[in-house]
C-alpha cells in the first residue's frame, strides 16, 4: 500500500465560441470519462452537439450560468439533441426561460422562451461530475440576479458565467441588474480565489484570478 494520495483526474474543458454574441459554450469533464457537463447554451450550438456526438460524450447536465437570451438560444436544440440531459439553472432565474422580458430577447424578431428547468440550483450546493469530481455552485448575481460560478477548487478551475472577463466585467445596466451585487459577488467570492485559479468567462478568453486582480481596469 502507499501512502500517496490518487491525484485528482484532470478536468477537461473544451470551448465554442456561440452564435451572433460570441457566447462560450462549454464542454466539460474527466479526461477518461465520457460523461459530461454542457455550460451555457448559446445560440447555434450545432458545432457543439456534433464534438458531443463525434467523440461519444454522454452530456448529463446543461448548466447555465444564467439566462440572459445569448446562453439559452441554443437550449431547445440541445435538450432535442440529447434528451436524457438534465438543464439546471439558478432558482432566482426559474422565471427567466420563460419570459422574453426577463431573458432580455422581446426586442428579438423571434423571442426566445425554454421549457422549465429541471433542477434549481442554490448558493454553495454542491454537484458532482462522473461520479468523482466536486464542483461548487456559488451564487455570483449582479450582471443578472440568479448568475452563477461553477468551481472545481482541486484542480483551480472557475466558470464565471458574464460576472467577470478578460480585462472587463459583467454590464449591469440592465432592468435586473445590480452594480452593487456585481461588484460583491466578484471582490467576495472570485478575487477571494488563489491567484493561480484558471477563469472561463462567458464571453471572450479564459484569464486567472491574478491576471484580473493586477491588471483588470474594473477592479482597481
Ligand atoms: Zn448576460
Ligand atoms: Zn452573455
Amino acid at each position: 500500500m502507499s501512502d500517496t494520495p490518487t491525484p485528482s483526474q484532470p478536468i477537461d474543458i473544451k470551448s465554442f465560441t456561440l452564435g451572433p454574441w460570441q457566447t462560450n459554450c462549454y464542454i466539460v469533464r474527466l479526461a477518461d470519462s465520457p460523461e459530461c457537463w454542457i455550460v451555457d447554451a448559446g445560440f447555434e450550438p450545432e458545432p457543439m452537439i456534433a464534438c458531443v456526438k463525434a467523440e461519444g460524450l454522454r452530456p448529463t447536465r446543461v448548466i447555465l450560468t444564467h439566462a440572459h437570451v445569448d446562453h439559452i438560444g441554443g437550449l431547445s436544440q440541445i435538450r432535442a439533441a440529447f434528451p436524457e440531459c438534465r438543464v439546471a439553472i439558478h432558482a432566482d432565474e426559474k422565471a427567466f426561460l420563460g419570459s422574453p422580458d426577463l431573458n432580455l430577447s422581446g426586442w428579438l424578431e423571434l423571442p426566445v422562451t425554454c421549457s422549465d428547468a429541471d433542477d434549481l440550483l442554490a448558493d454553495n450546493e454542491r454537484l458532482t461530475l462522473a461520479g468523482t469530481a466536486e464542483w461548487v455552485v456559488f451564487h455570483t448575481p449582479g450582471h443578472s440576479p440568479g448568475g452563477i460560478t461553477l468551481y472545481h477548487e482541486p484542480s483551480g478551475i472557475a466558470l464565471v458565467g458574464d460576472t467577470l472577463f478578460a480585462g472587463s466585467i459583467g454590464r449591469y445596466d440592465f432592468p435586473t441588474s445590480n452594480g452593487q451585487q456585481l461588484f460583491d459577488s466578484i471582490g467576495k467570492r472570485l478575487l477571494t480565489l488563489p491567484d493561480e485559479t484558471q477563469v472561463f468567462p462567458g464571453h471572450g478568453p479564459p484569464t486567472t484570478i491574478g491576471q484580473e486582480r493586477r491588471t483588470n481596469p474594473f477592479l482597481t
